[in-house]
Formats: structure tokens, sequence, C-alpha cells
């Protein structure tokens, strides 16, 4: 269950799939010292619109930018990149986008001013990230990582310890995924998601001072949200709003938009996906697919009908 397609962009230039190798001195392996992103393409009919890609080489680049790690390339350079990769890369079906930014050899040392810095992006094929049409969830006994040690604003490799820690907790207790809470206790987010809840009406998302990745999809759920006239409130979670909510949702890249069916163990609503969950489901995935015309500027083509 690999994913595979035939070239990697590395530095500028194309190399074989098999060739993207690495010292085992690289610095960003030992410290966790990269910045990366997830990015989805949609095809249909022979086309294909990668979702917001700008948005996604900026965030790259702030994610960087928070840490002080050098970047070799401006986001719209790695716009470029990516559309000369998916079109090598011959990819006519939904794929998953990967830049990675990392630190390469040079020191076993933790200050990386020596160290050479590698942009890499990879695509490759790719279909839902949860198998099923709802997930059943746990609220994590790891908290989120704290903002005043780790600024989870941004999308740090080594942040990842953080989530994989949780969802393992997750799986071995028989669950799908987890929901972590910040160091106060209130609502974060998931091991890869944003999450939403529903309460009379209104979509309520915790705020970046939860210790959120400020995610993309989050982001369009709100901004389709107040066009559509739904109510939506960014504001602190507490846990036990998560039992009282009418319906609960996950939004990420890979995700896209998840019902939680339930949270350790209690049923959430009926126990089924809800109403409003349904309606920003399918407005997501009509958005994304260009099935509804609005915002042509979130979708980049990198194949359109007749080119
Ligand atoms: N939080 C975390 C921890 C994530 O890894 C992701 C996935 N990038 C998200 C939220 C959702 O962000 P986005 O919608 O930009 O994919």
């Amino acid at each position: 269950n690999v994913p595979e397609a035939k070239y990697i962009w590395l530095d500028g230039r194309l190399i074989p799939w098999a060739d993207a190798t690495t010292h085992l001195m690289t610095h960003s392996l030992h410290y966790g010292t990269a910045v990366f992103e997830g990015i989805r393409g949609y095809a249909s009919g022979g086309e294909l619109y990668v979702f917001r890609l700008l948005d996604h080489m900026r965030r790259l680049e702030a994610s960087a930018r928070i840490y002080g790690f050098p970047m070799r390339y401006r986001p719209e350079d790695l716009v470029s990149a990516t559309l000369e990769l998916l079109r090598a890369d011959e990819l006519h079906e939904d794929v998953y986008i990967r830049p990675l930014s990392y630190l390469g050899y040079g020191t076993i040392g933790l200050v990386f001013s020596e160290v050479e810095p590698h942009v890499a992006v990879i695509a490759f094929p790719y279909g839902k990230y949860f198998h099923k049409e709802g997930v059943n969830l746990m609220i994590s006994t790891w908290r989120r990582i704290c903002q005043e040690a780790t600024p989870p604003a941004a999308k740090v490799s080594g942040h990842y310890v953080n989530s994989v820690l949780a969802k393992m907790e997750a799986l071995k207790h028989g669950f799908d995924d987890a929901l972590m809470l910040d160091s106060n206790g209130y609502l974060s987010e998931g091991t890869g998601e944003n999450v939403f809840i529903v309460r009379d009406g209104a979509l309520i998302t915790p705020p970046s001072s939860a210790g959120i990745l400020e995610g993309i999809t989050r982001d369009t759920i709100i901004r389709l949200a107040k066009e559509e006239g739904i109510p939506v409130e960014v504001r602190d979670v507490a846990r036990h709003e998560l039992y009282l909510s009418d319906e609960v949702f996950l939004a990420g890249t890979a995700a896209e938009i998840t019902p939680v069916l339930s949270v350790d163990g209690r049923p959430i609503g009926g126990g089924a996906p809800g109403p409003l969950t349904s309606r920003v489901k399918v407005l997501y995935e009509s958005v994304v697919r260009g099935r509804d015309p609005r915002h042509p500027e979130w979708r980049t083509p990198v194949y359109v009908r007749g080119s």
C-alpha cells in the first residue's frame, strides 16, 4: 500500500521516485526540523485541479518563518514546481501532494545555519483518508502540544509525534481517531484535522489560541458557511460541549469533511451524520470538484479539457 509515482521534484529538478533517498545524517531526520504541507488535487473527465495550492505553499513558508528555517523557494515557485511534477507524472486521478522543506547534511548539532536546506514536492494517487462514512473518536489522554513550547500553528514534522501518540492510543482502544484538548482543557483539534461542533444551528470551532493548526479546510468551511448564511462561532469549546453537541465533524485536506458519530463512546446527535454536517460536506465536495462555480481562484488547473 505504499504510494508511488514516476518522479519527485527535488531542489528544482525531477528525479525518479526510486532515487529520492537521503543521507542518515539529515538534520530533519534527527530533530524533526522540517516543514511540510498536505494538498489535494481533484480529477474528473480528464481534468485535474489542485485545491488552494498557493494558500498551502504560503502556509509552508509561514511554518518555516515561525521557526526561522531557511526556505529556498518562494510559494509561487513551488506552485510551478507542483504543476511541473503533476504533468510529468501524468497523474489523471485524485492526488495527494506533499511539499517537504527539510534541513539536510551538515552537523550533528542543533544549530542549522550550516546545514543545506532542501525542498521536495511529492505527489501520488490518493483516495479516502477514512474509509468509512463516519468515525468514532476518543478524547486522547495526550494533550495537544502547547504553544509556549512548540507552536502548533507551524506544520513542523517534529510536532507530529504528538499526533502519532494520540492516533496510536485511539486505534489501540478500538476508536478510529482522537481529539486532543489543549493545556487548559479546551478542545483543540484532531490528529490531522480541525474540528467543528454544531449547537443550535451554529458551527463552532476552536480558535488558534487552542493550539491548532489553522487549517485551510477550516478556513474554507468558515467562508462558505458565512456565504450560505450559516452562523459560525470561533471560540473556546469545553470538553462537555462535545457531549452536548447536535453534530460534530472533522475538517482537513486528507479527511475532507468527516462526520463524527461518537466521542468517548457517547453517540453524537442520533449517532448518524447530522443535517448541517451533510450540507457542509456536499458543499465542500462541490466546491473542491468545481461542480459549484464559487471561488474559481481556489482551483489551480493542471490539465483542462482540450489541453
Ligand atoms: N490540524 C492538523 C494537526 C493537521 O495536520 C491538519 C492537516 N494539515 C489540519 C489540522 C487541517 O489542515 P488543512 O485543512 O489545511 O489540511
